[in-house]
Formats: structure tokens, sequence, C-alpha cells
């Protein structure tokens, strides 16, 4: 039994109630705060006014989970739990809500009524609401609002639910997300927030700073970046090797500690059980984008980015190719333009009429191949049938979230893939651009396939939600066929390339970090954190960083 004490400091802080009663997450794994270090003050703090411009997978919506269950039997506060999705039950209280409360005890014990989507914690409420509807928005008041995946949500919506706070005496509101770009969401909050940093020490030279991806030369505070070459983190001052466990033993300090609003800044260089390998890794395989929004947890937009003649002829080169793993992608129209290849480059294109000819192209080189759906899905439905395993059925769609850039269909879908439009030619484009997609073939054959290419560019959108989004656009009246064919030719790509290793280039970047603060891949402990003394202590005001 806890002592009396340890009692009372569960009531006081979320980290005690966890702590003391051995909870778990969703996956069943103890909930461990000595990698995760950098959660421990976001866990003791209940600053009313949060902002937490983040990376993906570091544990911050099971985090929220745990918090508003806390709020709710401890301090008495009503709770709504936005998310972007239409069907927030399917999404997220399945696979994360409830199994948190089956597999913990103490939260099972004090959930009186639950029902998918309202769960009732004594005369308390926490609510699970989707921002796809202004009606369902205006039902209900509460007290903490929580809008998870802020920049994917609806902001109209999400406007309507923050007036719902108005007759609270709290009126708290905790807004986190995966950035999307400069200016927008998360982003343009976190630009008016206190902004708090992870601060590391170098064991070497006792340099305290933040950590950052690239080395800044100029910036006085010196971070500490990646050296990708050596895929070790090093001190910003000094050059010698910043340790697991110095990045693990961090404290979040904040650059203008007298705003009123609290900002985290979360990025996967401050998880010590993220190696700087891995996150080289990420660099490497994954869009700039991606990168940033869910790695680094920062705001991105591509720069100008166009395949251009002489990048096509950079990247072409004559040459003899074994014709295994052929690769055929197709472009659906009346005339139907089709790039044929194999993991080692690109060795003809062409386009015909007749479906038959596409149909016998498949067979002669007993290939993998992905249609565009559209304008004409019945023939390509046919032959995904067909050829099962074989042949694919290509959607583009908007906006993937953070789920990769290509998704295959399983079960009745499958034979299905979905691939996120800008992120899938920005890769294809990225990977001409830098020579990783070859042409093996004559120049002089080049020009027909050329002005496909030349006829895109890339150019920012801004939606009916005043989202602003990187996206290819066609010159008027001009083809674009056979760049979109070669984008469906890497999405087959990825199904050859399955299993196989070396070489290997993955159209999403390489499975997301499994689990949300488990002990994986763990780091050794030099020394053990005394968790009870930081979250008693978590209140106290920090140095400025300015001093
Ligand atoms: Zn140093």
């Amino acid at each position: 039994m806890p002592a009396l004490a340890e009692k009372q400091l569960e009531v006081v802080h979320p980290l005690a109630w966890i702590l003391n009663n051995d909870f778990v997450n969703e996956n069943g794994d103890q909930l461990e705060f000595d990698s995760h270090r950098f959660l421990v003050r976001p866990y003791a703090d209940d600053h009313p006014d949060q902002v937490i411009m983040k990376s993906a997978q570091i544990g911050w919506s099971t985090l929220a989970i745990l918090k508003t269950f806390h709020l709710a039997k401890y301090r008495g506060l009503n709770c709504i739990y936005t998310l972007p999705t239409r069907n927030a039950t399917k999404d997220f209280v399945f696979p994360k809500v409830n199994p948190l409360i089956l597999r913990n005890k103490s939260i099972r014990d004090i959930v009186t009524q639950d029902s998918i989507t309202l769960k009732q914690v004594g005369d308390r409420f926490i609510y699970y609401k989707g921002s796809f509807s202004e009606t369902e928005a205006i039902m209900i008041s509460a007290d903490l609002l929580v809008n998870d995946e802020l920049d994917r949500s609806d902001q109209r919506v999400l406007n309507t639910y923050l007036s719902r706070l108005g007759a609270s005496k709290y009126g708290w509101k905790w807004r986190f997300s995966n950035p999307s770009v400069p200016g927008f969401g998360v982003h343009a909050l976190w630009e008016n927030s206190d902004q708090m940093h992870w601060f590391v020490t170098c064991s070497h030279c006792k340099h305290e700073t933040f950590m950052a991806f690239e080395e800044a030369e100029g910036n006085a505070m010196k971070p500490h970046f990646l050296d990708i070459t050596d895929k070790l983190y090093k001190c910003g001052k000094c050059l010698k090797t910043v340790s697991d466990s110095a990045r693990q033993s961090g404290r979040w300090i904040a650059k203008y500690p007298d705003r009123s609003m609290r900002g985290y800044h979360v990025s996967q260089l401050m998880a010590p059980w993220i190696s700087p390998a891995k996150i080289v890794s990420e660099f490497e395989s994954g869009t700039p984008d991606y990168f940033h929004n869910f790695v680094l947890g920062l705001p991105y937009i591509a720069a100008e980015l166009v395949v251009d003649r002489e990048t096509i002829l950079r990247a072409t080169t004559p040459g003899e190719v074994a014709m295994t793993d052929v690769v055929i992608g197709v472009d659906n129209g009346v005339t139907k333009h089709y790039v044929i290849g194999t993991p080692s480059g690109i060795v003809y294109y062409g386009k015909t009429d007749s479906w038959e000819e596409i149909e016998g192209l498949l067979n002669l080189h007993n290939a993998i191949m992905v249609i565009d759906a559209n304008p004409y899905p019945n023939v390509p439905r046919q032959l995904a049938r067909k050829y099962r395993g074989r042949v694919f059925m290509n959607h583009y769609i908007p906006d993937t979230k953070n789920l990769g850039t290509v998704q295959w269909g399983d079960g009745k879908n499958y034979g299905m893939v979905k691939a996120d439009r800008t992120r899938v030619i920005d890769l294809v484009a990225s990977e001409i651009n830098s020579g990783i997609q070859m042409f093996m073939m004559n120049p002089s054959d080049m020009e027909g396939y050329i002005s496909h290419w030349t006829s895109m560019y890339r150019s920012n959108e801004t939606n009916n939600a005043g989202i602003t989004k990187g996206a290819w656009i066609t010159k008027e009246n001009k083809p674009d066929h056979w760049a979109h064919a070669t984008v469906y030719f890497r999405i087959g790509l990825e199904k050859v390339m399955k299993g196989r290793s070396g070489g290997v280039r993955p159209v999403a970047p390489s499975a997301p970090l499994k689990g949300v603060l488990v002990n994986h891949d763990r780091q050794t402990i030099e020394t053990p954190v005394d968790i009870m003394k930081i979250a008693r202590e978590s209140g106290k005001p920090r140095k400025d960083w300015r001093r």
C-alpha cells in the first residue's frame, strides 16, 4: 500500500497516480519515465492553455487520454477530446482509449458509464468528438477542450468548440498536433507561446542547449546537431559526441517565460530510444515534409521543385538491364501511357489505345502493374481481380495524414492502393533530381517523356478550410501522362522491393516506431531518475535560457 503522502500526491499529480498504480499503455507495456523523461514535466503540467508542436510516436495521445481521466476524477473537469476524423470512435476510442481503461484497474474503477464516445467519471464526462460537423460541436460544453491533430482538423469546427468553453470557470484548452506548414495551426499557436525547448548538456564541455537537426552556424545558442556522416549527435560548441544518456537527462527551458501560453516542441531528436542512425535513415528515405512534420516536429513548405529537361538527361544513361522484377505504371485514359522499368531504372515508355496491349505487356514481362483508377476504372478493376497480387489500382488522395505516402489495401480492398498525391510526386521528383531514379535509355529517345514532366510544376494551394498545402499543377492543355505513369511505376516498385535486402527504396518512410511509452530499444540508464522528486519540483520556475 502506498503511504498516505503518496496517495495525496496522486490527487495533485497524474504522474504519481500513474506510477503508484503501475499503469500500462494501450499495448499492455508498463509506462516508464526514465527513457521518456522529457514527458515527466508535461505529465505534471496543468497549465490551462497548452500547445504542443510534436513529432509522431512520442506518446502524446496516451498522455492526453490519461490526464483527462485524472482531471475528471480529481479536479472535477468535464472534457471534450476532439479528433480530425469523422469516425473518432473507430480510429481512436477503440484502439487507444478503451484498451487504456480495460488494462488499468485504477481507470476501470472510476469509469461509471462507458458508452463509445462518452466516458463518465463520477459525475463528470469525457466526450470524444470528431471535428467535422459544427452541429455536433454546438450541443455540449466543457471545462477542458483537448484538440488532438489540430492541423488536420476543420478549423471552423474547432472554433465552435472553443466557444463551448465560455460557460466554464476553467476554460482550459490543450491543443496539439504534428505541424504542417509554417504559420498555420499548431505552429501559429506555438509562435505565441512560451516555447519550451528540451535542453541537453554536453558531458564534455558542459554546454547546455537545445537539439537541432542541422548545425546552425551563427546561432548564438550553438544548438547540438546530428552529424549525418557519423550518425552521431554532436555538441554545438566542442563538436564532441552528445550521448543518448545526455539527451535523456535534459530539461525543459522556456524561451519566453513571461508569456501566458505554455508551448512544448517535442521532436524525435530528444527521444533517447530513437537512435541517430534511425533519424538519418528517416531523413534519407522520407520526403522533406514528412521528415520535418513527423520526425522533427517542425512545419515545412517545399521550395520550388521541378523536373526539367536537364535533370532527366542527367539521370539518363544507355545500358543493358536484366528484365527481372519488372514494374509497369499505366496512366489511364482513351490513350493509355505507360512506363516500364525495374529497380535498376526505367527502360521504356510508350502509349496505346488498347487495354489488350497493356495486358499483353503485363504477361510478356511477368510484371507488377499499377494502373490509375480514373477516368475509366472498369478494365483496371477487372485486371486487378484477374491478376490478383500483380495488378493494382491506384487512387490519388489529398492527404494520408501520418499514415505514410502509400497505403496498400487489404481484405476487401486488396488490389487497391492509395497514394498521397503531392507527397508521392514530390518523392519521384526528388529521386529524379538526385539521380536515384535512372533512365536506362538513349538520351535522344527522351524528348517525348521530358515534355510531360516539364508541363508540371509545384505550387501552394489554399483550400476552403484555409489550409495551405503543396500541390503539383499541370499547365493548361499540356500532357502530363508519362510523369504520372512514372509515379505509378514508383508505387509498384515498392511491391517488388518488399522483402529484398539492400537497395530498398520504400515509398513510405520505414515502419513507424511502434507503440508509445514502451521500453523497446531502451538505452542503459546511468543515473536513475527520481521521478517523484521531479514531479514535486515540476511547478517551480526554471532559469531563463537567455541568462
Ligand atoms: Zn561540448
